[in-house]
């Protein structure tokens, strides 16, 4: 909880330049945007993005899109192409997000990514929105500001009915425009819509002069992170073991013997943020995997989550 509640600050220099430093400290802020107040916090620290998680109960992790202020400041984070280009130059700022392959050096959280290795990345066309990624010059994870399962919020009244105590603060700029959602286009393949919304895909498909391949809800591809076992290591997963077994890996939280600890201290927060990089790093060993239990309480049941689809029975 945060000591003093939730602080609300307006949506003028004042008030921008302290979300930015908020933001700057690993903080919270939820931030108005054309959609609804986003939850916002600095893509680039995991235990930052791990508490986004957090205040919103949120039971998984999905990959949540990274915004950020200009063309040049995704540009440091995806590799750039002509399609994203055009893209870019016809609408944003606005409500279209471009998915898009990780730079190298991208130093976003896996966390943001749910372990992909894209990017969804968006420019909004909110002025305070605007005025808050400049001041902060970094890219802000930022799904809808509400518990999960509740309802988006588009006042300042409406976030902190939900999230009061839990964030640091929400910049309030009034009520947003009940707005659709961003659309979403992947340009990591061929060019595909992953998820309709405010720039009409006839508008996308003029200007990329081709059509799109659709990848919605119910195909395979659309939204990978519900996939049972997308994220699976190509190793066998075993959780709630207590030591590893033949040729495993372990895999440990808290104060255990291990081959790799999330989080010593018992940290969920600290855990979560480094999921997916754990993962990764034991698939490469090329060994099986074995994981010691974790508690199933906040963050720990989208960490469980998570590793349960890793277990799972993989599909081919
Ligand atoms: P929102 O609900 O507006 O916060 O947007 C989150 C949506 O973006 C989710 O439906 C995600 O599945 C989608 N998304 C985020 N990152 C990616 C990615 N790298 N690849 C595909 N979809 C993504
Ligand atoms: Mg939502």
């Amino acid at each position: 909880m945060i000591p003093n509640g939730t602080l609300t600050l307006s949506a003028d220099p004042a008030g921008i330049a302290l979300a930015a430093d908020l933001l700057r400290q690993g903080l919270l802020v939820a931030i108005p945007t054309e959609t609804v107040y986003g939850l916002g916090g600095d893509a680039r620290n995991g235990e930052a993005v791990a508490n986004i998680y957090a205040a919103k109960g949120r039971p998984s992790f999905n990959p949540l899109i990274a915004h950020v202020a200009s063309t040049e400041a995704a540009r440091r984070f995806v590799t750039w192409s002509d399609n994203a280009e055009a893209l870019a130059a016809a609408f944003w700022p606005g409500p279209l997000t471009l998915v898009l392959p990780l730079r190298p050096d991208h130093g976003i959280s896996s966390l943001v990514t749910a372990g992909l290795e894209t990017l969804a990345v968006r420019v909004p066309a909110h002025p305070a929105a605007r005025a808050l990624l400049s001041e902060f010059d970094g890219p802000v994870a930022a799904p809808s500001a509400n518990p999960s399962g509740q309802i988006s919020p588009t006042t300042a009244a409406h976030v902190l009915s939900g999230l009061n105590g839990r964030i640091a603060a929400v910049l309030d700029d009034g009520p947003c425009g009940v707005g659709l959602e961003s659309t979403i286009v992947g340009l990591s393949g061929e060019p595909a819509l992953l998820r309709p919304g405010g720039v009409a895909l006839e508008q996308i498909e003029a200007v990329l002069g081709t059509q799109l391949h659709h990848h919605l809800p119910g195909d395979a591809l659309s939204a990978p992170g519900q996939l049972q076992s997308h994220y699976a290591p190509d190793a066998p997963v075993r959780l709630d073991a207590s030591t590893a077994q033949g040729d495993e890996v372990l895999l440990g939280f808290g104060p255990v013997d291990c081959d790799l600890n999330l989080s010593a201290k018992g940290d969920l927060s600290e855990a979560a943020a480094n999921l997916f990089a754990a993962l990764h790093s034991l698939n490469d060993t090329g060994r099986p995997i074995a994981v010691t239990p974790i508690p199933d309480h906040g963050l720990g049941a989208a960490i469980n989550d998570r590793l349960r689809r890793a277990a799972a029975p993989r599909n081919s």
